[in-house]
């Protein structure tokens, strides 16, 4: 037996009995006469005294030897400290060592293996087991286990079944690209590995499984933006003979279970908001509604004045910035320098200052009076003391700069609590999205969705006005999970791919075993996937996913421990029948 106690279990009741532990020297002491060594496992750290007076002199001798991050395993008597520790569990006692023996070296970490580490990003991935040995990850692991654990509690309980699906399989629409897998078997063909276990989960329904879920990597071969990884984790779901409602009420449960489990936090609040709303009151869809400043349309109230900008504009749109009308002129040249910069793309922006005696003092007040002023605050919902900021231009980049100038003040206003936690759905999503570069619609969500009932006719007179049964579950300004309600018929399918562009037979190649089952039953279906990787990191209070990812890749998609992606030999390549013109 390596230990009778891992080294977060001991405490004043144990003090007299002998224990054996087993762990990693975290520090020691060595003050001659005596050492301390901390002794660490994932549990916690134990305090070992190594006495010259009590503890045999071979013992003494190698404790000495002990550098950081030993593996050792020690017996011994629990003794009380003669200085507590009160921030510690086991400080009121400590391990007088009688027998110690070191189960294996370990040369020095490259960096400390501390709360707060000396370590880059780089070199803890590099060594990730290292680094997964601190607190902070190993926490973060933890936590994950805990929502994955609460997440199959709260399915299994409504009757879902974990199903497990292929990960060899063929293009599944996600609107990423494929990663491809050679087959040796099957010469000159390739897998592709599932974007999302789309397909898997609606045959699923056809099969009669009626509740479907699964925690599952995907995998989307995307140009990396900030704090994505090429494989992710979704919790993915499925439901048969449901409408929309069904499915909202099954994971808005979810939410409040995880919310509630997890971090301790209740919700009463769950609202519902069309795609529309949330694009004129924020510009976005996925609205951080934990605060407010709500876009303020100004076109009645701000155009046919002398202002050519704003009679110009397609939209004048404001919000009102709390207490910032005690914003220095400096401060706010800096708020318009950060519009103007190309990743946000504004020309310019107005301000107006609510003073707090009701006056208005504005950037453009040769154009406006008092009384037109008096309005954008009525339309902004600016209080006193408050600076209202107007961006103006194409309706749709103007909301996109003004939604990144809400969410960057908020940020700076301290409004984004990571305590705080507000849930909405945003539903009525239009079902297809114009792509400039293809010059044509793509699906918004994907091709298995279905329009709300009676819009299909409207595809060939106003497709971008079509709405979906699809539905966003946003998070603290964050998409954590989208779905939809599935076409489950092969005629309305294949007049979707038609629409999409699909030929006849490339419709008939990627998905005929979909609309193939729809000929056999299949019942009514929708479901959602969760990222569980951002779900779980914004339940953890943090902005970057990566540390709840034991093993996870850095921007440029590489594993820089294992290094990969790699070469491979020229055999392997052969045998695949592949040949690589770098
Ligand atoms: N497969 C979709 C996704 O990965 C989710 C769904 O429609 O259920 O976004």
């Amino acid at each position: 037996m390596y230990r009778t106690h891992n080294n977060g279990a001991l405490r004043a009741e144990h003090i007299n009995s002998t224990v054996t532990l087993a762990g990693w020297v975290q520090k020691s002491r060595d003050k001659g006469f005596m050492i301390w060594v901390d002794l660490r496992d994932r549990y916690g750290i134990t305090q070992l005294i190594f006495d010259e007076e009590r503890t045999p002199k071979e013992v003494m001798e190698l404790a000495k030897t002990l550098g950081r991050e030993f593996v050792i395993q020690v017996t011994g008597t629990v003794i009380e400290r003669e200085s507590k520790n009160p921030k510690m569990p086991t400080g009121d006692v400590e391990l007088l060592v009688e027998k110690l023996e070191v189960l294996n070296q370990a040369k020095t970490p490259p960096f400390t293996i501390e709360d707060t580490t000396d370590g880059g990003e780089d070199l803890r991935m590099k060594y990730r087991y290292l680094d997964i040995r601190r607190n902070p990850v190993k926490e973060k692991l933890i936590f994950r286990h805990k929502v994955s654990i609460a997440v199959r509690n709260y399915l299994s309980v409504k009757d879902f079944i974990e199903v497990e699906t292929p990960y060899l399989i063929k293009s599944t629409p996600e609107g990423a690209r494929d990663f491809v897998v050679p087959s040796r078997m099957n010469e000159g063909q390739f897998y592709a590995l599932p974007q999302s276990p789309q397909t898997f989960k609606q045959l699923l329904m056809v099969g009669g499984m009626d509740k479907y879920f699964q925690i599952v990597k995907c995998f989307r071969d995307e140009d990396l933006r900030a704090d994505r990884q090429p494989e992710f984790t979704q919790i993915d779901c499925e439901m048969a003979f449901v409408e929309q409602e069904d499915i909202l009420n099954i994971f808005e449960g979810l939410t409040k279970h995880l919310l509630k489990e997890v971090v301790g936090f209740e919700i009463e609040n769950f609202p519902r908001m069309t795609y529309d709303e949330a694009m004129s009151k924020y510009g976005n869809d996925k609205p951080d509604i934990r605060f407010g400043m709500e876009f303020g349309e100004l076109n009645a109230v701000a155009q046919h004045k002398e202002f050519k900008v704003f009679n110009d504009a397609e939209l004048v749109v404001g919000i009102a910035v709390p207490n910032g009308g005690s914003y220095t002129r400096k401060e706010i040249d800096k708020l318009i320098d950060w519009v103007k910069r190309p990743q946000v793309g504004a020309l310019g922006m107005v301000y107006v200052k609510c003073n707090e005696d009701g006056s208005f003092k504005s950037s453009v007040d040769k154009f406006y009076d008092q009384e037109d002023l008096a309005k954008w605050a009525e339309a902004t919902g600016a209080k006193p003391g408050d600076l209202i900021c107007v961006l103006s231009g194409e309706a749709s980049k103007t909301r996109t700069q003004l939604s990144a100038l809400r969410m960057e003040l908020a940020t700076q206003l301290g409004l984004r609590k990571s305590n705080e936690f507000a849930p909405l759905w945003v539903v009525d999503f239009p079902l297809l999205e114009w792509d400039e570069e293809t010059s044509r619609y793509h699906a918004m969500h994907h091709p298995f969705t279905s329009p709300k009932p009676g819009q299909m006719e409207l595809l060939d007179t106003d497709p971008g006005a079509v709405k979906a049964n699809a539905y966003d579950l946003v998070l603290n300004g964050n998409e954590i999970g989208g779905g939809s309600i599935r076409i489950h018929d092969k005629e309305t399918q294949s007049k979707m791919f038609d629409y999409l562009g699909f030929s006849k037979e490339e419709a008939q190649a990627q998905f005929g075993f979909l609309m193939d089952a729809f000929q056999y039953g299949a019942p009514p279906h929708g479901g959602l996937a969760f990222g569980l990787d951002r779900l779980v990191a914004i339940l953890g209070g943090q902005e970057t996913i990566r540390d709840f990812i034991a093993f996870p890749k850095n921007n440029a998609g590489r594993d820089v421990m294992i290094d990969a992606p790699a070469k491979i030999d020229e055999a392997q390549l052969k045998e695949l029948n592949l040949k690589v013109t770098l």
